[in-house]
């Protein structure tokens, strides 16, 4: 591998105008080690950094990029909305187009767009607290949904006892009315709900958790949601922010079919620029503001540059799309468990649909207290192992192996060839 002096450089710039150099954490590499490439450029399946070093993308923007980078399809229409004038605040063809394509895929009737997954969350919780006039919210502990407030809380100290604040910054009043249960656990909702069911707004879970790792939810745990919430007046409400028109067409939702009440959507259908959005059943969108009490706006939200990117994304997401993310999410899972049993790395490998993730641990994990016992210094050479051999894995041992329809054979034949050396430099660091 080549210099990496232009982005050590460009660090240190960032590192003094910008809180840790990085406009997102997990972009740092503090959990890995060493100095973020910064890239200048990405086709298909590879990313170009400042020094010209090049990479097989495993990251993918972090879920958004499907048909992999620089599409000529999304680049031409996001041209093409540009030339057009890039916001005018008022409504737009494009944001129709793009609310019928989720309407046509997913099993919501109304959706709103919003600028991230974050916003989508916290828009769903709050309608869900309108429309119920409840004010708890059930969330389980290892699953993400943005930096909402009141979702970045850690269980307390018993099964439905109120949560606390996860990070400083975030009050105990805010927390108060989250409960955190731990994941799987049918038990623990039950408890939950026989304790509070008459104060619990909604159930906000992960279509399948995918930031702790991948962890697929148990037979029939979503259903169960589902039929708990309906029997206790809450709403269901399934954040696909990363699924959502990844795993299939139709997201998590068209492999297992639970449909929540209200379900949020984020990354792929944005196509790479900032779009996300949130859906679900007629009666409860329409309490939303201008046609409901409850309040929710956004300057850019349904952006034109935005919702090109994302039509253009959903429409070249054809069959045979989703069949090359399946297919290459089967070579590589199947390559990484090869290679580090090759090498005597205790790991194990977890899959719902095209969606897996390797952790350095002996399996199965079904909660996040399971996911944490990982080995990260293992990980930790493992990815640097493949950096410096041209594949850029997710800089955590915690996130999902992204993989696109652009990875072709000759992308993945490079990641296949790194992957002994880079288990060969985990074992010795077990
Ligand atoms: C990424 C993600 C979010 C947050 O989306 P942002 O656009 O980063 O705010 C929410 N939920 C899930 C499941 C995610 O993976």
């Amino acid at each position: 591998m080549t210099s990496t002096e232009r982005s050590q450089d460009l660090f240190a710039r960032a590192e003094r105008v910008v809180p840790g150099g990085v406009n997102s954490p997990v972009r740092a590499f503090r959990a890995v080690g060493g100095t973020p490439r910064f890239i200048t450029s990405a086709r298909g399946p590879y990313l170009t950094d400042a020094d010209g070093n090049e990479y097989v993308d495993l990251v993918c923007s972090w879920g958004p990029m499907i048909l992999g980078h620089a599409h000529p399809a999304v680049v031409e229409a996001v041209q093409g909305a540009a030339a057009r004038g890039t916001s005018y605040g008022t409504p737009t063809p494009g944001e129709v187009e793009l609310a019928e394509e989720i309407v046509a895929r997913a099993p919501v009737e109304r959706v709103r767009l919003v600028n991230s997954g974050t916003e989508a969350t916290m828009s769903a919780i709050r309608l869900a607290r309108g429309f119920t006039g409840r004010a708890k919210v059930v969330k389980f502990a290892g699953c993400y949904h943005g930096h909402v407030d009141s979702l970045l809380a850690a269980a307390g100290s018993g099964v439905a006892t109120l949560a606390l604040p996860d990070t400083p910054g975030v009050t105990g009043a805010t927390t108060a009315d989250t409960i955190v249960l731990p994941y799987n656990d049918v038990a623990a909702v039950e408890l939950a709900f026989a304790e509070y069911g008459h104060e619990i707004a909604c159930v906000i879970t992960e279509a399948v958790p995918c930031n702790m790792g991948v962890v697929p939810p148990l037979e029939h745990f979503n259903e169960l949601l589902k039929s708990l919430c309906e029997r206790n007046g809450a709403l269901l409400v399934i954040d696909e922010v990363l699924t959502g028109f990844r795993a299939s067409a139709s997201g998590w939702y068209g492999i297992e079919g639970v449909a929540g009440d209200l379900v949020t959507f984020g990354k792929v259908m944005g196509g790479g620029l900032p779009a996300a959005a949130f859906g679900g059943r007629a009666d409860v969108m329409d309490r939303l503001a201008p046609s409901g009490p409850v309040y929710q706006a956004g300057t850019l939200s349904g952006n034109p540059l935005a919702t090109a990117a994302g039509l253009a994304t959903l429409r070249n997401a054809t069959p045979e799309v989703y069949a090359a993310i399946d297919r290459a999410a089967g070579i590589v899972s199947a390559a990484a468990s090869e290679a580090l049993t090759a090498a005597g790395v205790p790991h194990h490998v977890q899959r719902a649909g095209n969606l897996f993730s390797v952790f350095f641990a002996d399996g199965p994990v079904r909660t996040f207290e399971e996911a944490q016992h990982q080995d990260s210094r293992a990980y930790a050479a493992f990815f640097q192992a493949a950096l410096e051999r041209g594949v850029y894995l997710p800089p955590s041992a915690y996130e999902v192996w992204f993989l696109s329809a652009a990875h072709d054979d000759a992308a993945l034949d490079r990641i296949l060839a790194v992957l002994p050396d880079a288990a060969r430099a985990a074992a010795a660091a077990v």
